[in-house]
């Protein structure tokens, strides 16, 4: 059993044990970084029934939520760049100088910024960043916020009815920089009692006050905390009808909906299995643990249904993403899933630039007489030619479309575009004399 009690040394010892001690600790906690980035690559917080590395610190290692942030985040940019682990074992760098570079790392700039901020302090690295990456933006938004956004009051044991009604702009300036911790908008006051502090725009602040109107012959002093408790008992109602069927009144399973094979989940089915595992993941550790997230529920298939599982409450289990996907790896193996994820992101951004494809052109077609279907098309077709302009878009939609109906019209190029141009029924175009204008030709 280590004494604690030093009284009894000398101060030259005193000063040697705790020089001794301190490079121990740098040592320790470097490789405690090595050690933490290891877990994360292996996702070994999931086996152990944990849905996230930052939960698996705070109740498996019992760390504060603050230190299990900042050295969660520590890992991971030395695990990028290793230069971060000599840096700390050796006292160059300490942990909250690690976190914000971190945002700032290339492997074009890191032995630079390491550099850079060896032996300096949080308030020193801050000012070094500020003055490399100026954050022209972040004054942008507190500005805007300043100007715009309004606060809640806090609710406080004895707080004076009405006085949550009061919602003074500018009160509170916000601030949201990528290398800091998101600050906590709610808090513990007492025993059952917490203090919530939002900004909101303009628009949510008159919904606010059009629900506080609405609900005058119920809460006449329109006290925010029952106001938003009955926002949110219909919220709440609304998303569990949604995603899990729940229901006071559940009607018969219609015969021609409640097939069995297949991803489709009849809303009975939902209702039982939500009620069953009591929204919560039904994830068990070899140890006995139960996951305890009850977000990013999903329905997972025990047999899967490529391998001929049902939907059936007996085969469908809630779990969260991360331990559904966990099971899935499981199953088929990391490189399969992988590959599948990757997959949805490409179908995803290729929806996204149909999209973005569809909106640019829209304006245009929509003025010539072609229909969102054929529209559509056109930008399926369009969102597969990179880096060409609005006009050769427009030129190839018209190549697409017009054999199958011809347009009559000059058309001024839509918003946005350089130049305004023709199109034709031999799909060449031709510069119009004013941008913006609209000519009709023929019937
Ligand atoms: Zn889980």
């Amino acid at each position: 059993m280590p004494s604690y009690s030093l009284t009894h040394l000398a101060d030259a010892a005193l000063l040697r044990g705790l020089t001794t001690l301190v490079a121990q600790d740098r040592a320790t906690t470097a490789a405690l970084l090595a050690h933490l980035a290891e877990v994360d690559a292996r996702k070994l917080y999931l086996p152990a029934a944990y849905s996230s590395l930052h939960e698996y610190c705070v109740k498996q290692l019992n760390w504060c939520e603050q230190a299990a942030y900042k050295r969660i985040r520590a890992a991971r940019a030395a695990s990028e760049h290793p230069a971060i682990f000599t840096a700390v074992a050796e006292g160059r760098l300490h942990l909250s100088a690690v976190v914000l570079l971190s945002p700032h790392l290339t492997q074009e700039n890191a032995d630079e910024l390491i550099t850079g901020a060896t032996h300096r302090s949080k308030a020193e690295v801050e000012t070094m960043l500020a003055e490399r990456f100026p954050r022209t933006e972040a004054l942008g938004l507190v500005q805007a916020v300043g100007a715009q956004e309004s606060v809640m009051v806090p609710v406080s044991p004895g707080s004076t009815p009405g006085m949550c009604d009061q919602l003074s702009p500018g009160t509170v300036v916000q601030t949201h920089f990528a290398d800091s911790k998101p600050a906590r908008s709610v808090a513990p006051l007492a025993q059952h009692r917490f203090e919530m502090r939002v900004s909101m725009g303009g628009e949510v602040h008159a919904k606010l006050q059009r629900a506080q109107d609405l609900l005058r012959h119920q809460i006449p002093a329109g006290e925010l905390e029952r106001v938003l408790e009955r926002a949110l008992d219909a919220l709440i109602e609304k998303l569990e009808r949604r995603k899990f069927a729940a229901t006071t009144q559940p009607r018969a399973p219609r015969p021609s909906r409640s097939r069995q094979g297949g991803r489709h989940i009849p809303a009975n089915i939902r209702r039982a299995v939500w009620e069953r595992d009591r929204g919560q993941c039904t994830f068990v550790s070899d140890a006995g643990r139960r996951c305890e997230s009850r977000r990013f529920l999903e329905f997972d298939h025990a047999e899967p249904v490529a391998r001929g599982g049902e939907s059936s409450v007996a085969n469908l289990h809630l779990r969260c993403r991360a331990h559904n996907q966990f099971m899935a790896e499981r199953t088929y193996g990391a490189e399969f899933m992988r590959q599948k994820r990757e997959k949805a992101r490409e179908r995803a951004a290729e929806r996204s630039r149909v999209r973005d494809c569809e909106t640019e052109l829209a304006p245009c077609l929509e003025q010539l007489g072609f229909r969102k279907i054929e529209i559509r098309r056109a930008a399926e077709h369009c969102a597969t030619l990179p880096g060409v302009s609005i006009e050769q878009r427009v030129r190839a939609a018209l190549r697409i479309l017009s054999p199958a109906r011809p347009p009559r019209v000059l058309v001024a190029a839509p918003h946005g575009a350089q130049s305004a141009f023709t199109a034709s029924t031999s799909f060449e175009t031709a510069p119009l004399a004013s941008p913006n204008s609209i000519e009709q030709r023929g019937s």
